[in-house]
Protein backbone atom coordinates (compact mmCIF):
# COMPACT_ATOMS: atom_id res chain seq x y z
CA UNK A 1 0.00 0.00 0.00
CA UNK A 2 2.68 2.34 0.72
CA UNK A 3 4.67 1.54 -2.04
CA UNK A 4 1.35 1.72 -4.60
CA UNK A 5 0.95 5.75 -2.71
CA UNK A 6 4.34 6.28 -3.14
CA UNK A 7 4.87 5.38 -7.07
CA UNK A 8 1.37 7.75 -7.38
CA UNK A 9 -0.38 4.96 -7.84
CA UNK A 10 -3.65 6.46 -5.96
CA UNK A 11 -4.63 9.30 -3.86
CA UNK A 12 -6.30 7.58 -1.25
CA UNK A 13 -6.54 4.07 0.00
CA UNK A 14 -9.79 2.79 -0.31
CA UNK A 15 -10.19 -1.02 1.01
CA UNK A 16 -13.48 -2.98 1.79
CA UNK A 17 -14.52 -5.65 4.33
CA UNK A 18 -17.14 -7.60 2.48
CA UNK A 19 -19.23 -10.41 3.81
CA UNK A 20 -21.67 -12.23 2.07
CA UNK A 21 -24.39 -11.77 4.32
CA UNK A 22 -25.25 -15.85 4.44
CA UNK A 23 -24.81 -15.83 8.64
CA UNK A 24 -23.51 -14.06 11.55
CA UNK A 25 -19.40 -13.02 11.90
CA UNK A 26 -16.90 -14.91 13.46
CA UNK A 27 -14.08 -14.53 15.28
CA UNK A 28 -12.07 -15.02 11.93
CA UNK A 29 -14.01 -12.10 10.14
CA UNK A 30 -13.00 -9.63 12.99
CA UNK A 31 -9.54 -9.96 11.56
CA UNK A 32 -10.35 -9.28 8.16
CA UNK A 33 -12.18 -6.19 9.64
CA UNK A 34 -9.32 -4.83 11.98
CA UNK A 35 -7.25 -5.56 8.55
CA UNK A 36 -9.29 -3.48 5.84
CA UNK A 37 -10.44 -1.03 8.02
CA UNK A 38 -6.99 -0.21 10.26
CA UNK A 39 -4.84 -0.24 7.52
CA UNK A 40 -7.22 2.16 5.55
CA UNK A 41 -7.46 4.57 8.45
CA UNK A 42 -3.34 4.42 8.94
CA UNK A 43 -3.22 5.45 5.13
CA UNK A 44 -6.14 8.12 6.43
CA UNK A 45 -8.09 6.41 3.69
CA UNK A 46 -11.60 5.00 3.27
CA UNK A 47 -12.95 1.52 3.70
CA UNK A 48 -16.31 0.56 2.48
CA UNK A 49 -18.56 -2.32 3.89
CA UNK A 50 -20.39 -4.03 0.80
CA UNK A 51 -22.10 -7.45 1.18
CA UNK A 52 -20.99 -9.96 -1.57
CA UNK A 53 -24.65 -10.80 -2.10
CA UNK A 54 -24.23 -12.41 -5.12
CA UNK A 55 -26.00 -15.54 -4.39
CA UNK A 56 -30.17 -15.42 -3.72
CA UNK A 57 -30.17 -19.07 -2.50
CA UNK A 58 -28.15 -18.51 0.91
CA UNK A 59 -28.96 -14.62 1.73
CA UNK A 60 -31.10 -12.94 4.10
CA UNK A 61 -31.82 -9.59 5.59
CA UNK A 62 -31.66 -11.02 9.16
CA UNK A 63 -27.69 -11.30 8.21
CA UNK A 64 -27.42 -7.72 6.96
CA UNK A 65 -28.57 -6.50 10.04
CA UNK A 66 -26.65 -8.86 12.27
CA UNK A 67 -23.31 -7.73 10.19
CA UNK A 68 -23.93 -3.86 10.78
CA UNK A 69 -24.47 -4.33 14.01
CA UNK A 70 -21.35 -6.43 14.84
CA UNK A 71 -18.79 -4.16 12.61
CA UNK A 72 -20.20 -0.97 14.95
CA UNK A 73 -20.20 -3.24 18.20
CA UNK A 74 -16.14 -4.04 17.24
CA UNK A 75 -15.55 -0.37 16.51
CA UNK A 76 -15.72 0.44 13.26
CA UNK A 77 -17.84 2.88 10.52
CA UNK A 78 -17.51 2.61 7.03
CA UNK A 79 -17.41 5.11 4.83
CA UNK A 80 -19.99 3.69 2.27
CA UNK A 81 -22.66 0.80 2.76
CA UNK A 82 -22.67 -1.07 -0.49
CA UNK A 83 -24.76 -4.05 -1.97
CA UNK A 84 -23.21 -6.22 -4.70
CA UNK A 85 -26.52 -6.97 -5.71
CA UNK A 86 -26.88 -3.13 -6.30
CA UNK A 87 -24.47 -3.97 -9.74
CA UNK A 88 -25.94 -6.11 -11.16
CA UNK A 89 -26.62 -4.68 -14.34
CA UNK A 90 -22.83 -3.19 -14.52
CA UNK A 91 -21.78 -6.78 -14.15
CA UNK A 92 -24.06 -8.31 -17.03
CA UNK A 93 -23.07 -5.12 -19.43
CA UNK A 94 -19.21 -6.35 -18.58
CA UNK A 95 -20.35 -9.88 -19.52
CA UNK A 96 -21.68 -8.64 -22.51
CA UNK A 97 -18.13 -7.21 -23.44
CA UNK A 98 -16.67 -9.86 -23.19
CA UNK A 99 -18.63 -12.11 -25.44
CA UNK A 100 -18.42 -8.69 -27.84
CA UNK A 101 -14.64 -9.48 -27.52
CA UNK A 102 -14.56 -13.29 -28.37
CA UNK A 103 -13.71 -13.53 -24.70
CA UNK A 104 -17.06 -15.28 -22.88
CA UNK A 105 -18.92 -17.95 -24.53
CA UNK A 106 -22.17 -19.42 -23.71
CA UNK A 107 -21.94 -23.57 -22.70
CA UNK A 108 -24.47 -26.39 -22.79
CA UNK A 109 -21.90 -28.23 -21.06
CA UNK A 110 -24.09 -29.50 -17.88
CA UNK A 111 -21.89 -29.17 -14.32
CA UNK A 112 -20.70 -32.30 -14.25
CA UNK A 113 -19.64 -32.61 -17.88
CA UNK A 114 -17.66 -29.03 -17.17
CA UNK A 115 -15.80 -30.77 -14.45
CA UNK A 116 -14.67 -33.53 -16.17
CA UNK A 117 -13.75 -31.38 -18.89
CA UNK A 118 -11.79 -29.20 -16.76
CA UNK A 119 -8.43 -32.03 -16.46
CA UNK A 120 -6.58 -32.09 -13.52
CA UNK A 121 -3.25 -30.59 -11.84
CA UNK A 122 -1.47 -32.42 -13.89
CA UNK A 123 -3.35 -33.04 -17.46
CA UNK A 124 -4.86 -30.30 -19.48
CA UNK A 125 -8.46 -29.89 -19.71
CA UNK A 126 -10.71 -30.32 -22.75
CA UNK A 127 -11.97 -27.53 -24.89
CA UNK A 128 -16.22 -27.94 -24.91
CA UNK A 129 -17.39 -28.22 -28.17
CA UNK A 130 -19.82 -25.00 -27.38
CA UNK A 131 -16.35 -22.97 -27.07
CA UNK A 132 -16.27 -21.78 -30.57
CA UNK A 133 -20.10 -20.60 -30.65
CA UNK A 134 -19.85 -17.09 -33.06
CA UNK A 135 -19.96 -13.52 -31.05
CA UNK A 136 -23.94 -13.25 -32.20
CA UNK A 137 -25.10 -16.54 -30.98
CA UNK A 138 -23.36 -16.07 -27.85
CA UNK A 139 -25.23 -12.72 -27.14
CA UNK A 140 -28.65 -14.01 -28.27
CA UNK A 141 -28.65 -17.17 -25.89
CA UNK A 142 -26.83 -14.84 -23.28
CA UNK A 143 -29.60 -12.71 -23.24
CA UNK A 144 -32.13 -15.54 -23.60
CA UNK A 145 -30.58 -17.06 -20.13
CA UNK A 146 -31.26 -13.07 -18.49
CA UNK A 147 -34.67 -13.46 -20.38
CA UNK A 148 -35.32 -16.64 -18.32
CA UNK A 149 -36.20 -19.14 -21.36
CA UNK A 150 -33.50 -21.91 -19.58
CA UNK A 151 -34.01 -24.19 -16.86
CA UNK A 152 -31.34 -23.58 -13.78
CA UNK A 153 -28.17 -25.78 -15.18
CA UNK A 154 -29.12 -25.43 -18.61
CA UNK A 155 -26.87 -22.91 -19.65
CA UNK A 156 -23.85 -21.43 -17.99
CA UNK A 157 -21.20 -18.18 -19.00
CA UNK A 158 -18.15 -18.84 -19.69
CA UNK A 159 -14.97 -16.34 -19.64
CA UNK A 160 -12.62 -18.23 -23.38
CA UNK A 161 -9.02 -18.17 -21.31
CA UNK A 162 -6.88 -21.13 -21.82
CA UNK A 163 -8.25 -25.36 -21.03
CA UNK A 164 -4.19 -26.10 -20.83
CA UNK A 165 -3.63 -22.97 -18.17
CA UNK A 166 -1.34 -24.57 -15.16
CA UNK A 167 -3.38 -22.50 -13.14
CA UNK A 168 -6.70 -24.56 -13.38
CA UNK A 169 -8.91 -21.34 -12.46
CA UNK A 170 -8.64 -19.89 -16.05
CA UNK A 171 -9.23 -22.94 -17.82
CA UNK A 172 -12.60 -20.96 -19.10
CA UNK A 173 -14.21 -20.39 -15.67
CA UNK A 174 -18.20 -19.82 -15.43
CA UNK A 175 -18.48 -16.68 -15.03
CA UNK A 176 -22.77 -16.36 -14.84
CA UNK A 177 -25.25 -19.40 -13.57
CA UNK A 178 -28.81 -19.41 -14.41
CA UNK A 179 -30.86 -19.35 -10.57
CA UNK A 180 -34.63 -19.09 -10.41
CA UNK A 181 -34.48 -17.71 -7.00
CA UNK A 182 -35.58 -14.98 -5.57
CA UNK A 183 -32.65 -12.46 -4.29
CA UNK A 184 -33.24 -10.86 -0.79
CA UNK A 185 -32.55 -7.08 -2.76
CA UNK A 186 -33.13 -7.58 -6.69
CA UNK A 187 -36.37 -9.37 -6.37
CA UNK A 188 -37.03 -11.75 -8.90
CA UNK A 189 -35.38 -8.95 -11.45
CA UNK A 190 -32.80 -11.92 -12.01
CA UNK A 191 -32.74 -15.05 -12.72
CA UNK A 192 -28.97 -15.34 -13.82
CA UNK A 193 -26.05 -14.67 -11.26
CA UNK A 194 -22.27 -13.53 -11.57
CA UNK A 195 -19.98 -16.02 -10.41
CA UNK A 196 -18.14 -14.71 -7.42
CA UNK A 197 -14.94 -14.69 -8.84
CA UNK A 198 -16.22 -12.74 -11.52
CA UNK A 199 -18.16 -10.14 -9.36
CA UNK A 200 -15.98 -9.53 -6.98
CA UNK A 201 -12.75 -7.85 -9.02
CA UNK A 202 -16.25 -6.38 -10.78
CA UNK A 203 -17.39 -4.99 -7.42
CA UNK A 204 -14.04 -3.60 -6.12
CA UNK A 205 -13.27 -1.59 -9.61
CA UNK A 206 -16.43 -0.20 -9.33
CA UNK A 207 -16.33 1.10 -6.00
CA UNK A 208 -12.82 2.44 -7.06
CA UNK A 209 -11.19 0.21 -4.04
CA UNK A 210 -7.32 0.44 -4.25
CA UNK A 211 -6.66 -3.00 -2.33
CA UNK A 212 -8.61 -5.57 -2.06
CA UNK A 213 -7.35 -7.76 0.55
CA UNK A 214 -8.60 -11.09 0.80
CA UNK A 215 -7.69 -14.44 3.01
CA UNK A 216 -5.04 -17.09 1.23
CA UNK A 217 -7.14 -19.49 -0.45
CA UNK A 218 -7.64 -16.66 -3.32
CA UNK A 219 -4.55 -16.62 -3.97
CA UNK A 220 -4.83 -18.72 -7.10
CA UNK A 221 -7.45 -16.71 -8.12
CA UNK A 222 -5.45 -13.49 -8.42
CA UNK A 223 -4.61 -14.30 -12.22
CA UNK A 224 -8.16 -14.73 -12.89
CA UNK A 225 -9.22 -11.56 -10.85
CA UNK A 226 -6.66 -9.73 -12.57
CA UNK A 227 -7.76 -10.88 -16.19
CA UNK A 228 -11.41 -9.79 -15.33
CA UNK A 229 -9.78 -6.33 -14.51
CA UNK A 230 -7.89 -5.86 -17.67
CA UNK A 231 -10.78 -7.37 -20.18
CA UNK A 232 -13.04 -5.94 -18.60
CA UNK A 233 -11.49 -2.33 -18.96
CA UNK A 234 -12.43 -1.07 -16.19
CA UNK A 235 -11.45 2.70 -15.24
CA UNK A 236 -10.40 1.58 -11.89
CA UNK A 237 -7.60 -1.12 -10.99
CA UNK A 238 -7.42 -2.94 -7.77
CA UNK A 239 -5.00 -4.85 -6.98
CA UNK A 240 -5.55 -8.16 -4.95
CA UNK A 241 -3.20 -9.13 -1.80
CA UNK A 242 -4.05 -12.14 0.18
CA UNK A 243 -3.15 -12.57 3.98
CA UNK A 244 -3.08 -15.53 6.43
CA UNK A 245 -7.10 -16.57 7.99
CA UNK A 246 -7.26 -16.60 11.54
CA UNK A 247 -8.24 -20.10 12.85
CA UNK A 248 -7.97 -20.51 16.77
CA UNK A 249 -8.20 -23.29 18.49
CA UNK A 250 -11.20 -24.98 19.26
CA UNK A 251 -13.52 -22.33 17.72
CA UNK A 252 -15.35 -23.30 14.37
CA UNK A 253 -14.52 -20.53 11.84
CA UNK A 254 -17.17 -21.52 8.89
CA UNK A 255 -20.86 -19.64 8.66
CA UNK A 256 -21.86 -23.39 7.14
CA UNK A 257 -21.10 -25.11 10.23
CA UNK A 258 -22.45 -22.40 12.51
CA UNK A 259 -25.85 -22.08 10.95
CA UNK A 260 -25.52 -25.84 11.47
CA UNK A 261 -24.96 -25.61 15.46
CA UNK A 262 -27.88 -22.95 15.18
CA UNK A 263 -30.28 -24.88 13.05
CA UNK A 264 -29.47 -28.22 14.65
CA UNK A 265 -30.28 -26.33 18.05
CA UNK A 266 -26.89 -27.39 19.54
CA UNK A 267 -27.04 -23.78 20.99
CA UNK A 268 -29.46 -21.25 21.65
CA UNK A 269 -28.78 -18.58 18.55
CA UNK A 270 -26.46 -17.25 16.70
CA UNK A 271 -25.63 -15.10 19.61
CA UNK A 272 -25.12 -18.44 22.09
CA UNK A 273 -22.20 -17.24 24.93
CA UNK A 274 -20.16 -20.46 23.20
CA UNK A 275 -20.31 -19.43 19.68
CA UNK A 276 -17.47 -18.03 18.24
CA UNK A 277 -19.68 -15.28 16.45
CA UNK A 278 -19.16 -11.79 17.28
CA UNK A 279 -22.61 -11.88 18.96
CA UNK A 280 -21.64 -15.08 20.65
CA UNK A 281 -18.59 -12.98 22.13
CA UNK A 282 -20.32 -10.02 23.21
CA UNK A 283 -23.02 -12.34 24.75
CA UNK A 284 -20.16 -14.12 26.54
CA UNK A 285 -18.72 -10.87 27.73
CA UNK A 286 -15.62 -10.31 25.49
CA UNK A 287 -15.33 -6.47 24.37
CA UNK A 288 -14.52 -4.90 21.18
CA UNK A 289 -11.28 -3.57 22.88
CA UNK A 290 -9.98 -7.47 23.69
CA UNK A 291 -11.14 -8.66 20.27
CA UNK A 292 -9.14 -6.16 18.16
CA UNK A 293 -6.02 -6.61 20.48
CA UNK A 294 -6.46 -9.99 20.04
CA UNK A 295 -6.27 -9.60 16.41
CA UNK A 296 -3.75 -7.47 16.16
CA UNK A 297 -1.65 -9.41 18.38
CA UNK A 298 -1.93 -12.12 15.79
CA UNK A 299 -0.18 -10.35 13.40
CA UNK A 300 -0.50 -10.30 9.64
CA UNK A 301 1.15 -12.32 7.66
CA UNK A 302 0.77 -15.60 4.54
CA UNK A 303 0.46 -18.27 7.59
CA UNK A 304 -2.66 -19.21 8.55
CA UNK A 305 -1.91 -21.20 11.96
CA UNK A 306 -4.50 -21.95 14.75
CA UNK A 307 -3.96 -19.70 17.75
CA UNK A 308 -4.46 -21.01 21.04
CA UNK A 309 -7.52 -20.16 22.51
CA UNK A 310 -5.30 -18.79 25.69
CA UNK A 311 -4.53 -16.01 23.64
CA UNK A 312 -8.14 -14.50 22.96
CA UNK A 313 -8.68 -15.06 27.15
CA UNK A 314 -5.30 -13.16 28.22
CA UNK A 315 -6.44 -10.22 25.96
CA UNK A 316 -9.88 -10.24 27.70
CA UNK A 317 -8.14 -10.38 31.37
CA UNK A 318 -5.67 -7.35 30.24
CA UNK A 319 -9.43 -5.13 29.02
CA UNK A 320 -11.24 -6.28 32.17
CA UNK A 321 -8.27 -6.10 34.51
CA UNK A 322 -9.04 -2.61 35.40
CA UNK A 323 -12.76 -2.24 34.40
CA UNK A 324 -14.45 -4.96 36.21
CA UNK A 325 -15.76 -4.21 39.54
CA UNK A 326 -14.83 -6.93 41.52
CA UNK A 327 -17.37 -8.47 43.64
CA UNK A 328 -18.29 -11.96 45.52
CA UNK A 329 -20.77 -14.51 44.03
CA UNK A 330 -21.59 -18.23 45.46
CA UNK A 331 -21.75 -20.68 42.79
CA UNK A 332 -22.45 -23.38 45.07
CA UNK A 333 -23.67 -22.31 48.16
CA UNK A 334 -22.90 -23.93 51.72
CA UNK A 335 -24.74 -22.05 54.78
CA UNK A 336 -22.35 -20.92 57.54
CA UNK A 337 -23.60 -20.14 61.08
CA UNK A 338 -21.48 -17.88 63.15
CA UNK A 339 -22.79 -18.68 65.98
CA UNK A 340 -21.45 -16.12 67.88
CA UNK A 341 -22.63 -13.34 66.11
CA UNK A 342 -25.64 -11.46 67.93
CA UNK A 343 -28.62 -12.82 66.32
CA UNK A 344 -30.18 -9.56 64.92
CA UNK A 345 -27.22 -7.42 64.33
CA UNK A 346 -26.27 -6.53 61.06
CA UNK A 347 -23.25 -4.61 60.06
CA UNK A 348 -21.85 -2.74 56.90
CA UNK A 349 -18.34 -3.73 56.05
CA UNK A 350 -16.45 -1.58 53.61
CA UNK A 351 -15.40 -3.70 50.47
CA UNK A 352 -12.72 -1.89 47.52
CA UNK A 353 -14.29 -2.36 43.88
CA UNK A 354 -11.43 -2.86 42.03
CA UNK A 355 -7.74 -2.75 44.59
CA UNK A 356 -6.02 -2.54 40.85
CA UNK A 357 -7.96 0.80 40.11
CA UNK A 358 -8.80 2.75 43.49
CA UNK A 359 -10.99 5.43 41.32
CA UNK A 360 -13.64 2.57 40.98
CA UNK A 361 -14.32 3.34 44.91
CA UNK A 362 -15.56 1.14 47.94
CA UNK A 363 -18.71 -0.25 47.92
CA UNK A 364 -20.59 -1.53 52.19
CA UNK A 365 -21.79 -4.96 52.13
CA UNK A 366 -24.02 -6.49 54.94
CA UNK A 367 -22.33 -9.35 57.10
CA UNK A 368 -24.65 -11.28 60.00
CA UNK A 369 -24.91 -14.11 61.69
CA UNK A 370 -25.51 -16.31 58.44
CA UNK A 371 -23.55 -16.33 55.60
CA UNK A 372 -22.65 -18.85 52.31
CA UNK A 373 -19.43 -20.19 51.31
CA UNK A 374 -18.32 -22.19 48.62
CA UNK A 375 -19.16 -26.17 49.26
CA UNK A 376 -15.75 -26.82 47.83
CA UNK A 377 -13.90 -24.06 50.49
CA UNK A 378 -15.40 -26.50 53.03
CA UNK A 379 -14.09 -30.07 53.87
CA UNK A 380 -14.32 -32.42 56.57
CA UNK A 381 -11.44 -34.49 56.12
CA UNK A 382 -9.30 -32.88 54.13
CA UNK A 383 -6.01 -33.05 52.30
CA UNK A 384 -2.49 -31.98 53.16
CA UNK A 385 -1.75 -28.31 52.21
CA UNK A 386 -5.87 -27.53 52.25
CA UNK A 387 -6.14 -23.88 53.86
CA UNK A 388 -9.60 -23.49 53.23
CA UNK A 389 -12.39 -24.46 55.97
CA UNK A 390 -12.32 -27.85 57.87
CA UNK A 391 -13.43 -28.90 61.69
CA UNK A 392 -10.73 -26.68 63.63
CA UNK A 393 -9.38 -24.45 61.40
CA UNK A 394 -9.80 -20.97 60.74
CA UNK A 395 -9.51 -18.73 57.73
CA UNK A 396 -10.29 -15.15 56.93
CA UNK A 397 -13.47 -13.82 55.18
CA UNK A 398 -12.64 -11.71 52.58
CA UNK A 399 -13.28 -7.52 53.98
CA UNK A 400 -14.76 -8.99 57.30
CA UNK A 401 -13.56 -11.79 60.18
CA UNK A 402 -11.49 -14.66 60.75
CA UNK A 403 -13.93 -17.25 61.33
CA UNK A 404 -13.06 -20.76 62.96
CA UNK A 405 -15.27 -23.98 62.31
CA UNK A 406 -17.00 -25.47 65.45
CA UNK A 407 -19.52 -28.20 64.19
CA UNK A 408 -20.54 -29.94 61.24
CA UNK A 409 -24.15 -30.33 60.98
CA UNK A 410 -25.57 -33.25 58.40
CA UNK A 411 -29.05 -34.60 57.42
CA UNK A 412 -29.67 -37.96 57.99
CA UNK A 413 -28.15 -39.36 54.88
CA UNK A 414 -24.66 -38.03 56.08
CA UNK A 415 -24.91 -34.79 53.50
CA UNK A 416 -23.34 -31.57 55.47
CA UNK A 417 -25.77 -29.10 55.10
CA UNK A 418 -24.24 -26.21 57.29
CA UNK A 419 -21.03 -25.53 59.23
CA UNK A 420 -21.19 -23.70 62.08
CA UNK A 421 -18.50 -21.17 63.31
CA UNK A 422 -17.71 -18.86 65.46
CA UNK A 423 -15.80 -15.50 64.86
CA UNK A 424 -13.41 -13.29 66.36
CA UNK A 425 -14.56 -9.67 66.43
CA UNK A 426 -10.77 -8.35 66.95
CA UNK A 427 -9.95 -9.61 63.46
CA UNK A 428 -11.98 -7.35 61.66
CA UNK A 429 -10.70 -6.08 58.09
CA UNK A 430 -9.15 -2.76 57.81
CA UNK A 431 -8.23 -2.71 61.61
CA UNK A 432 -4.76 -4.03 61.05
CA UNK A 433 -5.05 -6.66 62.82
CA UNK A 434 -1.84 -8.89 63.54
CA UNK A 435 -2.32 -10.50 66.39
CA UNK A 436 -2.23 -14.19 64.24
CA UNK A 437 -1.78 -15.29 60.80
CA UNK A 438 -4.26 -17.51 58.84
CA UNK A 439 -3.90 -19.16 55.16
CA UNK A 440 -6.86 -19.61 53.82
CA UNK A 441 -9.18 -16.81 52.41
CA UNK A 442 -12.44 -17.04 51.49
CA UNK A 443 -14.90 -14.97 49.58
CA UNK A 444 -19.23 -15.32 50.94
CA UNK A 445 -21.87 -13.18 50.59
CA UNK A 446 -23.99 -12.48 53.94
CA UNK A 447 -27.44 -15.03 53.45
CA UNK A 448 -30.01 -12.47 54.74
CA UNK A 449 -28.85 -10.08 52.13
CA UNK A 450 -27.86 -11.89 49.47
CA UNK A 451 -29.56 -12.12 45.51
CA UNK A 452 -30.34 -15.35 44.29
CA UNK A 453 -28.33 -15.51 40.90
CA UNK A 454 -27.74 -17.88 38.25
CA UNK A 455 -24.08 -18.75 36.69
CA UNK A 456 -23.70 -20.06 33.45
CA UNK A 457 -20.25 -22.23 33.03
CA UNK A 458 -18.51 -22.69 29.68
CA UNK A 459 -16.10 -25.22 27.96
CA UNK A 460 -15.60 -25.15 24.55
CA UNK A 461 -18.52 -26.70 22.34
CA UNK A 462 -15.94 -28.37 19.95
CA UNK A 463 -13.21 -29.72 21.26
CA UNK A 464 -10.95 -30.08 18.76
CA UNK A 465 -10.78 -28.96 14.55
CA UNK A 466 -10.45 -32.66 13.36
CA UNK A 467 -12.92 -33.70 11.23
CA UNK A 468 -11.27 -37.57 10.36
CA UNK A 469 -11.10 -39.84 12.89
CA UNK A 470 -7.77 -41.75 13.61
CA UNK A 471 -9.00 -44.77 11.82
CA UNK A 472 -9.85 -42.52 8.74
CA UNK A 473 -13.30 -43.21 9.46
CA UNK A 474 -15.68 -40.16 8.54
CA UNK A 475 -16.67 -38.10 11.54
CA UNK A 476 -17.92 -34.51 11.09
CA UNK A 477 -17.45 -31.29 13.25
CA UNK A 478 -20.97 -32.77 15.13
CA UNK A 479 -18.45 -35.83 16.54
CA UNK A 480 -16.60 -33.56 19.05
CA UNK A 481 -18.72 -31.55 19.95
CA UNK A 482 -18.14 -31.29 23.98
CA UNK A 483 -21.45 -33.06 26.09
CA UNK A 484 -20.01 -30.44 29.34
CA UNK A 485 -20.23 -27.21 27.46
CA UNK A 486 -22.70 -25.40 29.22
CA UNK A 487 -23.15 -26.14 33.06
CA UNK A 488 -26.05 -23.94 35.13
CA UNK A 489 -25.65 -23.54 38.56
CA UNK A 490 -27.54 -21.77 41.22
CA UNK A 491 -26.01 -19.69 43.62
CA UNK A 492 -25.93 -15.95 45.61
CA UNK A 493 -24.80 -12.56 44.67
CA UNK A 494 -23.71 -9.95 46.80
CA UNK A 495 -27.45 -7.64 47.52
CA UNK A 496 -26.10 -4.42 45.43
CA UNK A 497 -25.92 -6.66 41.92
CA UNK A 498 -29.78 -6.60 42.22
CA UNK A 499 -30.37 -4.02 39.88
CA UNK A 500 -27.55 -5.09 37.51
CA UNK A 501 -27.60 -4.30 33.78
CA UNK A 502 -27.19 -6.58 30.99
CA UNK A 503 -23.87 -6.79 29.51
CA UNK A 504 -22.40 -5.30 32.67
CA UNK A 505 -19.30 -7.36 34.04
CA UNK A 506 -17.84 -7.86 36.67
CA UNK A 507 -14.85 -10.02 38.11
CA UNK A 508 -16.40 -12.45 41.21
CA UNK A 509 -13.37 -13.13 43.55
CA UNK A 510 -11.52 -16.52 42.98
CA UNK A 511 -13.67 -17.18 40.51
CA UNK A 512 -13.11 -15.28 36.96
CA UNK A 513 -15.44 -12.42 35.04
CA UNK A 514 -18.11 -12.68 34.07
CA UNK A 515 -21.16 -11.23 32.13
CA UNK A 516 -25.03 -10.08 32.76
CA UNK A 517 -26.65 -12.22 29.69
CA UNK A 518 -29.70 -10.65 28.14
CA UNK A 519 -31.09 -13.30 27.20
CA UNK A 520 -31.98 -14.86 30.18
CA UNK A 521 -31.65 -12.17 33.00
CA UNK A 522 -34.74 -11.10 34.59
CA UNK A 523 -35.62 -7.94 37.16
CA UNK A 524 -35.69 -11.30 40.33
CA UNK A 525 -32.56 -12.87 39.37
CA UNK A 526 -29.23 -11.73 37.56
CA UNK A 527 -27.83 -14.60 35.19
CA UNK A 528 -23.82 -14.55 34.60
CA UNK A 529 -22.05 -16.05 31.67
CA UNK A 530 -18.50 -17.13 32.88
CA UNK A 531 -16.28 -15.15 30.56
CA UNK A 532 -13.13 -16.41 31.60
CA UNK A 533 -11.75 -17.76 34.76
CA UNK A 534 -8.92 -15.94 36.74
CA UNK A 535 -5.94 -17.95 35.87
CA UNK A 536 -3.99 -18.23 32.94
CA UNK A 537 -1.03 -20.34 31.53
CA UNK A 538 -0.22 -17.49 28.82
CA UNK A 539 2.58 -15.88 27.85
CA UNK A 540 2.90 -13.26 25.11
P1 LIG B 1 -17.29 -18.66 5.78
O1 LIG B 1 -16.57 -19.80 5.17
O2 LIG B 1 -17.37 -18.70 7.25
O3 LIG B 1 -18.61 -18.37 5.11
P2 LIG B 1 -16.21 -16.69 4.17
O4 LIG B 1 -14.78 -16.39 3.96
O5 LIG B 1 -16.95 -17.35 3.08
O6 LIG B 1 -16.35 -17.45 5.52
P3 LIG B 1 -17.21 -14.08 3.81
O7 LIG B 1 -18.50 -13.53 4.27
O8 LIG B 1 -17.01 -14.29 2.37
O9 LIG B 1 -17.02 -15.43 4.59
O10 LIG B 1 -16.01 -13.28 4.46
C1 LIG B 1 -15.84 -11.89 4.41
C2 LIG B 1 -14.38 -11.60 4.51
O11 LIG B 1 -13.86 -12.13 5.73
C3 LIG B 1 -13.62 -12.25 3.38
O12 LIG B 1 -12.74 -11.30 2.82
C4 LIG B 1 -12.89 -13.37 4.03
O13 LIG B 1 -11.67 -13.63 3.40
C5 LIG B 1 -12.70 -12.87 5.47
N1 LIG B 1 -12.58 -14.00 6.39
C6 LIG B 1 -13.46 -15.01 6.57
N2 LIG B 1 -13.00 -15.90 7.46
C7 LIG B 1 -11.79 -15.45 7.87
C8 LIG B 1 -10.79 -15.92 8.79
N3 LIG B 1 -10.96 -17.05 9.46
N4 LIG B 1 -9.67 -15.18 8.96
C9 LIG B 1 -9.51 -14.04 8.28
N5 LIG B 1 -10.40 -13.54 7.42
C10 LIG B 1 -11.53 -14.22 7.20
MG1 LIG C 1 -17.81 -16.84 1.40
Amino acid sequence: MKEDLEAGKHDKIVTRFPPEPNGYLHIGHAKSIVINFGLADDFNGLTNLRFDDTNPLKEDQEYVDAIKEDVKWLGYDWDELRFASDYFEVMYEKAVLLIKKGKAYVDDLTAEQIREYRGTLTEPGKESPYRNRSVEENLELFERMRNGEFANGEKVLRAKIDMSSPNINLRDPVIYRISHATHHNTGDKWCIYPMYAFAHPLEDAIEDVTHSLCTVEFEDQRPFYDWVIAECETESKPRQIEFGRLNVENAVTSKRKLKQLVDEKFVDGWDDPRMPTISGLRRRGFTPEAIREFVKATGVSKGSGVVDSAMVEHFVREDLKLKAPRTMGILRPLKVVITNYPEDQVEMLDAENNPENEEMGVRQIPFSREIYIEQDDFMEDPPKKYFRLFPGNEVRLKHAYFIKCEDVIKDENGNVVEIHCTYDPETKSGTGFTGRKVKGTLHWVDAKHAVPAEFRLYEPLILDNEEEAADGEEKTFLDNINPNSLEIVQGFVEPNMKDVKPQEKFQFFRHGYFNVDPKYTTPEKPVFNLIVSLKSSFKL
